[in-house]
């Protein structure tokens, strides 16, 4: 089998592990005519055995983001945490009055904490769904991407940032130096990504998906700005270590020299948790079914998605609810659940929960204990299962998003 190049330093790749059974996306369900068509696809996870870049060497068709759509949070604290990473990024870069770009800037939802500070801001967004929302909070946005022959128009400026975009982009350094000509020589930079400390520290092999090219430590992060003529003044990590997020300046020159990145992410920790988390929620299932039980799940976000497209076909869930109401009615890509209202719990009630969103854990226990007044068993789908009968206290995992 014949590897293609790290699409970074350009040096031989090694598969760290494979994901069978993988959705074609994670951020879109699909409608019910779409069901038909989709396809489990395998996930090759590869490393590069010289700067140690974790990517996948599969594309996204061309074209992908110029309709993306993705979920949105609007969640008062993720509008929180978008204002203090403002916040912090002004602390660091002393830009006066000056102009901020955003590369990818989605909504605006975070150029709007800089215009709020009463900076002129700019974004640059692939997706029309994106550029109209911005466009209706009053932002300027340019419908095109950046690469190597493609700054920011009316560059330079004094302050280019772009959050949760480099890990979907093909061309690392077409896109880096595209970032670095749109700033100015004593500019500043933030570049924020998921983080894959995080990722291989809880085994979460749902972290891994299509979408996602690349998947960035601190230290490859900072060799691929190192590379393209950015210096690293310091890369944190942030969203309660969802993040890591680099600040960055302007250097003369990028070098393909630049020293390469010694210790690489052991992922074999990622590989092992896909087979313990299929059985642990297979052997849940089985263990449920032999007693009579009928069990619904709770969640269609991302690792629900992934979780049940690994382990399916996957017997002995009645149906899935979801809390978003822009979910509802869609399907879960490969498992092909469709997704209902909480409201079906008490049509339709069943002897066990199990909740995949554990990110939301203690919320939803409240609202089934609460307002759902379900006294069945809830099941948590963490590193194994974690079951909480009635009247046991609620152990929920930590304040996560
Ligand atoms: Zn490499």
């Amino acid at each position: 089998m014949t590897t293609p190049a790290c699409r970074l330093c350009g040096q031989g790749l090694a598969e760290a592990f494979e994901i069978r059974r993988a959705p074609s996306s994670v951020e879109r369900l699909l409608l019910a005519h779409e069901v038909a068509g989709d396809r489990a696809t395998s996930l090759s996870v590869q490393q590069c055995r010289d700067c140690g870049l974790v990517q996948l060497a599969r594309l996204m068709p061309e074209g992908f983001y110029d309709d993306y759509e993705m979920a949105v949070t609007f969640s008062p604290r993720f509008q929180g945490y978008l204002n203090d990473l403002a916040a912090d990024f002004l602390a660091q870069a002393d830009l006066g009055d000056g102009r901020i770009a955003e590369i990818g800037c989605g909504d605006g939802s975070f150029l709007e904490c800089f215009a709020r500070r009463g900076f002129e801001v700019t974004g640059v967004e692939p997706s029309r769904r994106f550029r109209r929302a911005a466009r209706a909070k009053g932002l300027t946005v340019h419908p095109t991407y950046v690469g190597r022959d493609a700054a920011v128009p009316a560059a330079p400026y004094d302050a280019v940032v772009s959050r949760q975009v480099l890990e979907h982009v093909p061309d690392i350094n077409g896109f880096l130096a595209g970032m670095r000509a749109s700033m100015a020589a004593a500019g500043h930079g933030l570049i924020e990504v998921p983080s894959l400390e995080k990722a291989v520290a809880d085994g979460r092999f749902y972290d891994f998906f299509p979408d996602h090219v690349n998947y960035f430590s601190a230290q490859t992060l900072a060799y691929a700005c190192r590379r393209n003529g950015m210096r690293t003044s310091s890369i944190v990590p942030t969203m309660a270590d969802e993040y890591i997020t680099a600040f960055v300046t302007p250097e003369r020159a990028g070098s393909d020299q630049a020293s390469r990145p010694g210790d690489h992410m052991d992922l074999s920790a990622v590989a092992a948790a896909i087979e313990t988390t299929i059985s642990a929620l297979q052997g849940f299932l089985q263990e449920r079914r032999d007693r009579g039980q009928r069990v619904a799940a709770w969640g269609s976000g991302g690792k629900g998605v992934s979780t049940f497209a690994a382990a399916s076909p996957l017997e002995g869930i009645a149906y899935v609810v979801d809390a978003d109401p822009r979910k509802q009615g869609h399907f879960m890509p490969v498992s092909h659940f469709e997704v209902h209202s909480p409201d079906r719990l008490v049509q339709d009630p069943v002897d066990c929960v199990l909740v995949t969103a554990i990110a939301h854990a203690a919320e939803i226990q409240d609202i089934l204990r609460r307002d759902l007044g379900f006294d069945g068993t809830i099941a948590l789908l963490g590193d194994g299962i974690d079951i909480h009968e009635k009247g046991q206290a609620s152990a929920a995992p930590g304040d996560r998003q």
